[in-house]
């Protein structure tokens, strides 16, 4: 068993075969995880023993005539997700210590279908960076260069992936924290339409644009793991009951007769033209393989990433608030009123770039700005939306870049959360307008670095985006 290259798929079928059972596998990851994530950090917490456990009931149930593509496969889960008995620290001081007395539903879902909660992984503190350099707790370096960021907020997720100690993950993604993660360590990273996968147990940081999906090394991987997540759940009001398809099925289809539009607003100055080489080839062999190209216009993609953190912003500071040593995190020592309470605890629970969109969510939902920012937003938002319902008009798919860059040296980004911020270009549209999308690996720059290539589909278009990568997939091998 070489555990560094194994796929679910591939784990799956010897676990069919017994060429191995779920408990060695399973303690295969821990022995990697031990081996090689020390200087990559991408766990923040590691359940050997609940693993092995539920590794050996998943062993008992394949004897006893159980299969399906997860049954014994372990799956790293970022520390966002609550899993029950296990920590959920949102990778926050002030939820360290918290154990989740419950599990999220895409945890319930993959439990039950018998896979296994091997390890929690590390990310930007409640979800917000893009660098996983927001982490209360560790820095976690890029496995292609440690001296670099894996991306975020799902950092920890793609590095395990990457790192080959974990077979697949899951991330969430509320303006590209799949996807740009994913793009920077060299794997698959797919981000579902909104109301498509259950936000029911998985920490809120902005609740019309968070979505949970799979990182993984194979596009194959990812609609595997996106049926067992999909579909819609009585906890939550916001999943939809558009019927869940068969992914796997749409893995086949190829790229002839397939129209694939080109939005002229993300082949823009200042993205790396190492990046763009990259994802000008893609096209092209995309084209080669019988795809047509359609040139389409997104006009309103300027407005995406003030919007994006507008909104994000506003319903971060309001998600927020329940984290106050009362009803929920850490509670400061020696309070000297009620006020004091909240305000030491808050203080000291949260880290810099979570109070820095606190105060910014509040501002612009504040009476006097409410109009001015908010509310415009909201409108802006609806013309980014209709920007993709005219251009999926056109095309069945859209190519794009992941992110403007490949991976950065860490402490590059951090002193300028602004040009952090501008860095989410290209991926914060796709939560603004509910999209599913994907990111592939397309390539690997002159120092080494992979770069992502992204793919936009309609609301609910999850087949396509797979079909797609699936079929771009095979070009490259
Ligand atoms: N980088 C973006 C942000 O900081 C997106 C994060 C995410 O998708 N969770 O808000």
């Amino acid at each position: 068993m070489n555990i560094e290259n194994l796929t679910i798929c591939t784990a799956a079928e010897g676990l069919r075969k017994r060429a191995f059972s779920s408990v060695e596998l399973t303690q295969g990851i821990l022995d990697a995880i031990q081996q090689k994530d020390g200087p990559i950090n991408a766990y923040l917490t590691v359940d050997a023993e609940g693993a092995l456990k539920q590794a050996a009931a998943a062993d008992a149930a394949r004897s006893a005539g159980l299969d399906n593509d997860l049954l014994g496969i372990p799956i790293a889960i970022k520390d966002i997700i609550n899993v029950e008995g296990q920590p959920c620290t949102c990778a926050s001081k002030m939820l360290e210590g918290y154990v989740s007395p419950y599990d999220a539903t895409v945890a319930a879902r993959l439990r039950s279908a018998g896979a296994v909660f091997a390890g929690r992984t590390n990310m930007d503190e409640f979800a917000m960076g893009s660098s996983t350099e927001n982490s209360a707790f560790k820095q976690t370096c890029n496995p292609h260069d440690l001296s670099r960021v894996p991306g975020g907020s799902s950092g920890g997720s793609a590095a395990a992936v990457a790192a080959g100690t974990a077979l697949a993950a899951l991330g969430t993604d509320t303006g590209g924290s799949i996807r740009q993660p994913a793009s920077f360590c060299g794997c698959v990273g797919l981000k579902p339409s909104y109301g498509r996968v259950s936000r029911y147990g998985v920490t809120a940081y902005a609740s019309s644009l968070d979505q949970v999906g799979p990182m993984t090394k194979t596009v194959e991987d990812a609609a595997i793991l996106l049926q067992a997540l999909a579909g819609v759940d009585a906890h939550d009001g916001t999943t939809s009951p558009v019927e869940v398809p068969d992914y796997r099925a749409a893995l086949a289809g190829g790229l002839k007769g397939l129209r694939i539009g080109l939005p002229k607003e993300y082949f823009i100055e200042g993205t790396d033209p190492e990046v763009m080489v990259h994802i000008r080839k893609a096209i092209d062999d995309c084209a080669k393989a019988g795809a047509e190209i359609v040139d389409i216009s997104l006009p309103h993609t300027e407005y995406a990433t003030a919007v994006y953190y507008i909104i994000a912003t506003a319903e971060a500071s309001a998600n927020l608030a329940r984290f106050d040593g009362v009803r929920y995190g850490h509670r400061t020592a020696a309070p000297e009123s009620v006020f004091d309470l909240y305000a030491k605890s808050r203080a000291e629970g949260f880290g810099t770039e979570v109070k820095r969109r606190i105060i910014l969510g509040t501002y612009v939902l504040s009476s006097g700005y409410y109009d001015a920012y908010y509310g415009r937003a909201q409108k802006a938002r609806t013309l980014i939306r209709q920007d993709f319902t005219n251009a999926f008009k056109q095309c069945d798919v859209l190519l794009t870049p992941v992110a403007p860059t490949a991976a950065y040296k860490r402490g590059e980004a951090t002193d300028d959360p602004l040009k952090m911020y501008l860095g989410d270009i290209f991926t914060v549209p796709a939560n603004l307008g509910g999209l599913c999308a994907l990111s592939v690996p397309c390539g690997m720059t002159h120092d080494r670095l992979p770069v992502g290539l992204q793919i936009l589909g309609p609301a609910f278009g999850e087949t396509m985006l797979l079909r797609v990568g699936a079929a771009y997939e095979r070009l490259r091998v």
